[in-house]
C-alpha cells in the first residue's frame, strides 16, 4: 500500500520524535522526491542537519519551508536562527527585516540577531576541582543548554563539562558572572513559585520528612532554597520549628506572610538565633559553586547529632547511565547545574564536612534523583 504525503509525514515526524532519526530522514526524502517544495519535510530535514551539527546543510531546507510558508513564525525563526549560527549575520538582518513586513513579531524576530557573548564574560572558569582543589582536571562530555527554559542567547550553548582526575568529581567549566545570573534566573519558573501544587507537594515532602523523622523528630527545620515552601509547610505540620532561605525575594515575603521565619540572603551568611536540628537542600548543591564552604557553614550552625537532608540527580545510577549511553541525558545540558554528583562523591564530601552517612533514597522530585540522610559528627 503506498503512503499518502501526510501519512508519510505523520511517520517521519513520530521517527524523528522518538529518536529514530535514520528512518525520519529516509522518509522525510522520499516525500521530498514526490514535493520537492513540501514546507514541514524541508523544516525537519532542516533541524535534522542542524542537530548533526551541519549547520550549512541545514540554510536550503528551512528557505524553501519559509518560502513555501511564510505565515509560520517557526519558519522565519529556523531560518534566522540557522544564518546568525553560520555567521552570515548581514543575510540575517535583511530576512529579520522581512519577517517584519510579513507580521510577524518584531520583538522577537530582533532578539534573533542577538549573539552568545563569550564564554569569559559570562562564565567564572574553574581552575580546579571546585571539591578538592585538585588542579588535574581534563575535559569532558558537552552538552548544549539552548533548548532550556532559562536559556537566553547571550549565553554561550556550549556546556563543557569537566572531570577531575583525583576525586573523580564532575562539574561544568565555571560557574555564572553575576551579570549572566541576573539574566538566567529574571524567569521564576513556575514550579519553585511559592504554594505552586502545594496538595502534591505535600505528600512528596511527608515522605522525606518520614524519612527524617526516626534520626530527628523535632526542633528547628532550616529549609535551604524551599522554592514552593512544600517541605517546610509540611515540616510545620510535623512539629518542627520551621525557617526558611531562599534567594527570590517573593518567596520570602510570602513565607513571612504566613508567620514563619524566613530570610532572603546566601545562607552562610545568616546568623540564626538558635541552633537548627534540621538542614534540608534539596536540589540546591549542584547549583552552588563551591558546594564545600555551604556543607562546612551548615556543619557550624547545627546541633550535635543534628540531620542533614540533601538531594540532587545522581550520576552513578542506572538511568543516567543508560541516558549518557543513548545520547540523552538530559543534565548534560541543564543550563543551572554546576555539578554532576555521584552517590560515592556526595558521600565522601559529607564526611570530609564532618556528616556521617546514614541513608540513601531514590528522590521523586527529579529525574534520576537521589536524597541522602547524613548525621552531624
Ligand atoms: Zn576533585
Amino acid at each position: 500500500m503506498e503512503l499518502t504525503i501526510q501519512q508519510a509525514l505523520e511517520q517521519a515526524t513520530t521517527a524523528h520524535k522518538d529518536g529514530n532519526l535514520q528512518d525520519a530522514e529516509r522518509l522525510y526524502r522520499a516525500i521530498l522526491q514526490a514535493e520537492p517544495a513540501n514546507a514541514d519535510a524541508n523544516h525537519n530535514m532542516g533541524s535534522l542537519a542542524l542537530s548533526s551539527g551541519q549547520v550549512e546543510a541545514a540554510l536550503p531546507f528551512f528557505k524553501i519551508a519559509l518560502d513555501a510558508m511564510p505565515s509560520i513564525e517557526q519558519f522565519w525563526v529556523s531560518y534566522i536562527d540557522t544564518l546568525v549560527k553560520n555567521n552570515q549575520l548581514k543575510d540575517a538582518k535583511l530576512v529579520v527585516e522581512r519577517a517584519k513586513k510579513e507580521g510577524m513579531d518584531a520583538k522577537n524576530m530582533d532578539a534573533l540577531l542577538i549573539q552568545p557573548k563569550p564564554m569569559e564574560e559570562i562564565r567564572i572558569l574553574y581552575e580546579n576541582c571546585p571539591l578538592c582543589e585538585s588542579n588535574n582536571i581534563s575535559k569532558s562530555v558537552v552538552g548544549d543548554c539552548s533548548q532550556q527554559s532559562l536559556y537566553n542567547r547571550i549565553i554561550p550553548p556550549i556546556m563543557q563539562w569537566m572531570d577531575c582526575e583525583d576525586c573523580q568529581h564532575q562539574f561544568i567549566n565555571g560557574h555564572f558572572t553575576d551579570e549572566a545570573l541576573e539574566v538566567i534566573f529574571s524567569i521564576t519558573p513556575e514550579h519553585t513559585t511559592f504554594g505552586h501544587n502545594f496538595e502534591e507537594g505535600r505528600k512528596l515532602a511527608a515522605r522525606m520528612i518520614d524519612a527524617v523523622a526516626p534520626y530527628q523528630s523535632c526542633g528547628t527545620w532550616l529549609d535551604v532554597g524551599f522554592g514552593n515552601g512544600s517541605l517546610l509547610l509540611t515540616a510545620d505540620e510535623y512539629g518542627y520549628e520551621p525557617i526558611g532561605v531562599d534567594l527570590r525575594e517573593d518567596g520570602v515575603v510570602a513565607l513571612k506572610a504566613e508567620g514563619i521565619q524566613a530570610h532572603c540572603d546566601l545562607v552562610q551568611n545568616i546568623e540564626f538565633e538558635k541552633s537548627i536540628s534540621v538542614v534540608s537542600m534539596m536540589d540546591v548543591l549542584e547549583h552552588i559553586p563551591y558546594p564545600k564552604e555551604v556543607l562546612m557553614s551548615m556543619h557550624s550552625i547545627m546541633d550535635e547529632d543534628g540531620i542533614l537532608l540533601v538531594s540532587m540527580p545522581n550520576s552513578e545510577s542506572w538511568l543516567w547511565k543508560f541516558w549518557s549511553r543513548e545520547n540523552k541525558n538530559p543534565y548534560f545540558n541543564t543550563i543551572e547545574h554546576y555539578h554532576n554528583f555521584s552517590k560515592t562523591r556526595l558521600v565522601s564530601l559529607l564526611d570530609e564536612c564532618g556528616f556521617t552517612f546514614k541513608k540513601y533514597r531514590v528522590s521523586e522530585r527529579y529525574r534520576s534523583g537521589m536524597e541522602i540522610i547524613a548525621q552531624r559528627n
